[in-house]
């Protein structure tokens, strides 16, 4: 474990008055998907749980609007699935490329065997106000919106909570028997813990901006390839969320050539959509998505565990992120639950064997789907990147593909990743 930052018994020392000092059984920094499901599946069990959510609210950054299959088995056994799906949403049944040779669908998700053979598209603002409103229900749950964790609290090589800044600005502490790491990519709790992940560099980044969608465009997901670019188009009722990949390490070169030149090359790959290109107008408008992967070689010390991004950064390929921070959260209150609960009883810590258990059931179902995710950004995207001509899927993707067991093998693993999680009751 490296130590690169000063030790949190440190920092505690050298930091300002704490206003008030709350106690709870399970900190959760980190309101994204991962925090928001361990925290409700925690508080429905009678776990005390304080989740911390930077920001005022859940209408953030775009990060995907993208609800798995196995995410929404795991809705099913909280009995959530349907009033989830009375949101707003549109179902993705397939993944249709058109390529030089014609359309080409890698992933059909409408053959699998479940009740939701499908990819639901749905804000994730409105699935996580969803999630957390869900878990107010429970007198053991406590939201803080607007408070951003800025150390740990540490004793003795244990981490037993955090101290945050409010919206009041004022600072706060809360006292936990665990604390989880659930605050993205960037992780902060990840850097204070002393952990480092280990980085791989996929072959491209991406840029997201929004174009205008009118009534007559089709629902779902646009996706094309070609000429040295990709790009899809994420159906958002009012707006497309349109993506444009490209080369890692191209984009000030493209920023040089000007955003005539973004939109000559969007409208070139998606000429669905070449008739609103003109609404980009600014480099303002696009935000760059520098593409990783990376994985953390421990998930936990005394008192503390990473989960979801904070834990792995996951290529976009197939779109798994969300899905894997979900999976962890289960898995984690899977195996935490009873102990968390007789830890509060007794006010006893946790034993660490029961955090190395999450990772150790986690880390196999990542690394498998990070390798996969490596051989298609090489064999597939990084030469339809570099190529000037039109996408042609490599042959041996359509033998494969070709072969009855294989076919379904891409929709599997992308709806429920290697190893599929369910709630333990
Ligand atoms: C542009 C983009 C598009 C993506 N598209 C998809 C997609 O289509 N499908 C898919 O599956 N995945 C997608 N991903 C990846 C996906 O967003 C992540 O894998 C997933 O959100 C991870 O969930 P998480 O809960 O671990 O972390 P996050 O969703 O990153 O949530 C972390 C939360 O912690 C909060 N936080 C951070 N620091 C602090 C702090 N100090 N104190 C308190 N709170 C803090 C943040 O505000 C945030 O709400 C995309 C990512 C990006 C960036």
């Amino acid at each position: 474990m490296s130590t690169n930052t000063a030790p949190a018994s440190q920092q505690a020392a050298a930091s300002d008055e704490v206003r008030e000092v709350k106690r709870t059984t399970c900190c959760v920094v980190g309101g994204g998907p991962g925090g928001a499901v361990l925290a409700l599946l925690l508080a429905r069990k009678g776990v005390y749980v304080t989740l911390l959510e930077a920001h005022p609210d859940f209408d953030r950054e775009f990060r995907g609007d993208t609800i798995h299959p196995s995410v929404m088995e795991i809705m099913d056994e909280l009995s959530l699935a349907e009033r989830l799906l009375d949101i707003r949403h549109t179902e993705l049944r397939n993944f249709t490329l058109q390529t030089a040779s014609g359309p080409f669908t890698p992933v059909d998700f409408s053959r699998l065997n479940t009740k939701f053979p499908y990819i639901t598209m749905m804000p994730q603002t409105d699935f996580l106000e969803f999630i957390t409103a869900e878990a107010s229900r429970y007198p053991t749950f406590r939201l803080v919106m607007g408070a951003r964790m800025r150390e740990l609290v540490e004793e003795d090589g244990v981490i037993r909570g955090v101290r945050y800044e409010g919206a009041d600005g004022e600072k706060h502490e809360v006292r936990a028997i665990l604390t989880v790491g659930a605050d993205g990519r960037g992780s902060r709790v990840r850097r204070l813990a002393g952990f480092e992940p280990v980085k791989t560099s996929p072959p491209m980044d991406v840029l997201w901006f929004r174009l205008p969608r009118k009534e007559s465009d089709p629902e779902g997901v646009i996706g094309r390839f070609g000429r040295g670019h990709g790009a899809v188009a994420l159906d958002r009722y009012d707006y497309w969320q349109a993506g444009y990949i490209i080369p890692k390490g191209t984009y000030s070169e493209l920023r040089h050539a000007g955003i005539e030149a973004l939109r000559q090359s969007y409208a070139e790959v998606v000429p669905e959509l070449a008739d609103r290109v003109r609404h980009l107008e600014d480099w303002r408008q696009v935000s760059l998505l520098s593409v990783e992967s990376s994985r953390c070689p421990r998930w936990y010390r005394p008192g503390l565990l990473l989960i979801g991004d904070a834990a792995h950064v996951m290529s976009p390929v197939g779109g798994v992120g969300i899905n894997y921070a979900i999976q962890d959260a289960v898995v984690a209150a899977n195996v935490l639950t009873e102990p968390l609960k007789k830890g509060q009883s007794q006010l006893k810590d946790l034993d660490v064997r029961h955090l190395a258990a999450v990772q150790y059931r986690r880390e196999l179902p990542t690394r498998v789907i990070q390798a996969l995710q490596v051989q298609i950004q090489q064999r597939v995207l990084a030469p339809a990147l570099a190529s000037a001509q039109p996408f042609a899927p490599p042959a041996f993707l359509r033998l494969l593909l070709r072969v009855p067991f294989l076919r379904a093998l891409p929709a599997r693993i992308i709806a429920f990743g290697v190893w599929p999680v369910h709630v333990r009751r």
